[in-house]
């Protein structure tokens, strides 16, 4: 199996059954090998420099039912919020005196926040903070949107596939929804000059070696310049409240995987890897992450912004704990850098 994680070193692609060879069956020492070889390949490409991002959940307003999330709309016992224009540039702000360069705009598909609205906030945002990168993440929208908020001076857009399987995308979304729109979006979005980022949930109910095949073959594909993964958890007012939760050794492999097969990549060690161990997101870093995305949001509503239970987001994982974060990172003998951090191919 080692070779595999070779091969896909060496060339950047493997075929769909050598995909699935290395998915179905790993051993303890391909796992090994693949995150010391990711580890080398994050240092080769990017040094000892860790990129951050403030993340400013600015609605939970949602017109998806999707049955993993929290903040679903069938979800009554959410306690809905958006923040007002101000309140967004207000986290700026505050990220900006942090030492923060990219702002990304989370939040729900909240109807609310319309075209016109959103190219408001967008020209808002990049008035004040010219220097700064923004990174949208908000959802399915018409090419049409896209553009708009593309020529508003949005930089960034973050958009996971969640699965590249058509049946397990069935299972994991109600059937408005579907995995052929949702690719359509990710194009529109790499068309328009975005840097883009796909990715998908690790342990999300129905997922197999198959469906993860798929996954690979589509980041493989696509190309896009960043890629999230974290482990599914499951949220108590779901549909999947009853079901596992994702492994760490999977999301590190994956990891691992990803940063071979797209070595400059922008990764995120995620929240919910944070969530799932302490020290997952230095984890993550060790097995070829080189981004982390501390929370901007105003303390008040980072509770309503609960994706899945137990989101950390009352301690050092938010932006103020940002000196706490950095002695985390020395730890591991990296560093934060101001650095906007965009993609360079
Ligand atoms: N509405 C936006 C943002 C979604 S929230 C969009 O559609 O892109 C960001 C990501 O959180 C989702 O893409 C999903 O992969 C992840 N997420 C949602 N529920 C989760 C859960 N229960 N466990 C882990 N990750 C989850």
């Amino acid at each position: 199996m080692k070779e595999l994680v070779h091969k896909l070193y060496e060339e950047k692609k493997l075929s769909p059954e050598e995909f699935f060879r290395l998915l179905s069956d790993r051993t303890e020492q391909t796992e090994e090998y693949a995150e010391d070889l990711a580890d080398q390949v994050r240092k080769e490409n990017y040094g000892n420099v860790i990129f951050v991002r403030g993340l400013i959940e600015f609605t939970n307003y949602c017109r998806n039912d999707c049955y993993y999330c929290g903040i679903r709309r069938s979800n009554h016992k959410a306690l809905r919020y958006r923040l007002s224009l101000e309140e967004i540039l207000d986290c700026c702000r505050e990220g900006y005196s942090l030492g923060f360069r990219t702002f990304v705009l989370q939040g729900g598909e909240d109807g609310y926040f319309a075209r016109d609205k959103m190219v408001e906030l967008i020209q808002a945002v990049k008035r004040e903070y010219p220097d700064c990168a923004l990174t949208l993440s908000i959802g399915e929208k018409s090419r049409e949107e896209y553009k708009a908020y593309r020529l508003a001076g949005a930089d960034r857009y973050l958009l996971r596939h969640e699965t590249a399987d058509e049946e397990h995308y069935r299972l994991l979304h109600p059937k408005e929804l579907s995995i052929a729109r949702r690719k359509e979006c990710l194009w529109n979005l790499k068309k328009l000059g975005f840097q883009t980022g796909a990715g998908f949930m690790v342990g999300s109910p129905g997922q197999t070696a198959g469906t993860l095949t798929k996954d690979f073959l589509f980041l493989q594909e696509l190309q896009p310049q960043m890629v999230g993964i974290g482990p599914f958890i499951p949220h108590k007012d779901t549909p999947f409240a009853k079901e596992k939760a994702g492994l760490l050794r999977d999301t590190l492999f994956y990891l691992a995987l990803i940063r071979l097969m797209l070595p400059r990549v922008l990764l995120p060690a995620t929240t919910a890897l944070g969530t799932i161990h302490p020290e997952g997101r230095e984890l993550g870093i060790r097995c070829g992450a080189n981004v982390v995305m501390p929370n901007l949001s105003p303390s008040k509503v980072r509770k309503k912004y609960m994706l899945y239970d137990n989101k950390i987001c009352t301690g050092e994982e938010g932006a103020e704990g940002i000196e706490d974060l950095k002695k985390r990172m020395e730890k591991i003998g990296c560093f934060i850098t101001a650095d906007r951090g965009d993609y360079k191919g």
